[in-house]
């Protein structure tokens, strides 16, 4: 993958909104040296390994028709040609689960709303199901974390690094947001209680 512009601004706003750059290297997994290279072109191509570690951290600052996801996520094993049942099926339940509100005047059936994103015409079914069951418990986990607080200070919680760096994404280490004097685990947290 050659390194564009685009990727080196994703690079530089991710790492501005993280703090500074050896945060972003960390989340990634990536040298923090590696990352310096890419910005200032002494590396010109990213190997598809550290793309794929990349990705998710920068891919919300890529221009949104940004085609270079990483090859696990786009379905490499999907049938050359569709017939005509399996595409209008397709295509039906990208209308269905996207609302109609997703672009699609080119043919592409790409929901690219969220992590991870979906490719309803490349993607094979197995993977399409697992994939959108991952979201499934990414939104409720997401949901928990909102709910629940400090078991020291009541206050919110944020998520430690990234939903898909957590070795259990249905009980991810979380953190107060007031001051960072606590982490744990989301069980450990107060439940919310409901009136
Ligand atoms: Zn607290």
């Amino acid at each position: 993958m050659k390194i564009s512009a685009c990727i080196q601004q994703a690079i530089r706003q991710a790492a501005s909104d993280l703090g500074c750059r050896a945060e972003l290297a960390r989340r990634c997994g990536i040298d923090n040296s590696t990352l310096g290279k890419y910005l200032k072109h002494r590396i010109r191509r990213i190997s598809s390994e550290n793309w794929e570690k990349l990705y998710p951290h920068i891919a919300k600052y890529l221009p949104r028709n940004h085609k270079l996801h990483p090859p696990s996520l786009l379905g490499l094993n999907a049938p050359a040609s569709l017939d005509g049942d399996d595409l209008k099926l397709r295509r039906m339940l990208f209308y269905a689960y996207s609302d109609g509100k997703l672009y699609h005047d080119d043919g592409e059936l790409q929901d690219n709303r969220y992590m991870p994103f979906i490719d309803f015409r490349r993607d094979p079914v197995d993977l399409i199901d697992s994939k959108m069951h991952e979201r499934v418990v990414r939104s409720f986990v997401q949901a928990s974390v909102e709910r629940a607080r400090c078991p020291e200070c009541g206050e919110h919680l944020g998520i430690r690094g990234s939903q898909t760096t957590q070795d259990d994404p249905s009980d991810p280490e979380v953190f107060c947001l007031a001051g960072q004097h606590w982490s744990g685990r989301l069980s450990e947290c107060v439940k919310p209680k409901y009136k």
